[in-house]
């Protein structure tokens, strides 16, 4: 068994949540399970560990999880991207469409400088909305989004085809 699948074998679908016709890809037996939890930090530490970067963003909620720890193991700051009305100081936010209705990401002001080279963490990509609202974030603080890193792509979803044609290098565990 190699990485990749192993992980995939911790990560349970859950059908009809949070609604009617959805399966869920839920990560919580992989996070459960310290062997899988460390398999799936040691691969995105291996694969960022001599990429330069400056920074680490991730996407509420998930993304912190995974994003925290990989910032604390590469010794750099990490970067909450969080759902609208959370972060407390001067904030940047995007707005973005839903099947149903809209939702909105913010970023501090002061969360990174021009020129910073930042990876960009969630669990999945379905539409691609919600990492192309960070991405865009990131980039007007005049970042560099070096790529986007993901446990799951549910790529019949056309997210992830989405965020490589607006220019987003993109690395998933698993499809
Ligand atoms: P997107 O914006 O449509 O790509 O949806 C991705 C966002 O919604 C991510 O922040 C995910 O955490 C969340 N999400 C959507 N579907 C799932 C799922 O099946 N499992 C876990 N998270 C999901």
């Amino acid at each position: 068994l190699n990485a990749s699948q192993y992980i995939k074998e911790h990560i349970r679908t859950v059908e009809n949540w949070p609604q009617q016709g959805v399966m869920f890809r839920d990560i919580t037996p992989l996070l459960q399970d310290p062997k899988t939890f460390r398999v799936l930090i040691d691969l995105f530490v291996h694969r960022y560990m001599d990429a330069k970067l400056d920074m680490v963003a991730g996407l509420d909620a998930r993304g912190f999880i995974i994003g925290s720890v990989l910032a604390y193991e590469l010794n750099l700051g990490f970067v909450p991207i969080r759902k609208k009305g959370k972060l407390p100081f001067t904030t940047l936010s995007e707005q973005y469409e839903l099947e149903y209705g809209s939702a909105t990401v913010e970023l501090h002001a002061d969360a990174c400088k021009p020129g910073d080279r930042v990876v960009l963490i969630d669990d999945l990509i379905a539409t691609g909305g919600t990492m192309m609202a960070g991405k865009k974030l990131l980039e007007r603080l005049g970042a560099e989004v070096v790529e986007g890193a993901v446990i799951v792509d549910l790529p019949e979803l056309g997210g992830s085809k989405l965020l490589k044609s607006s220019g987003l290098q993109l690395y998933t565990v698993c499809d």
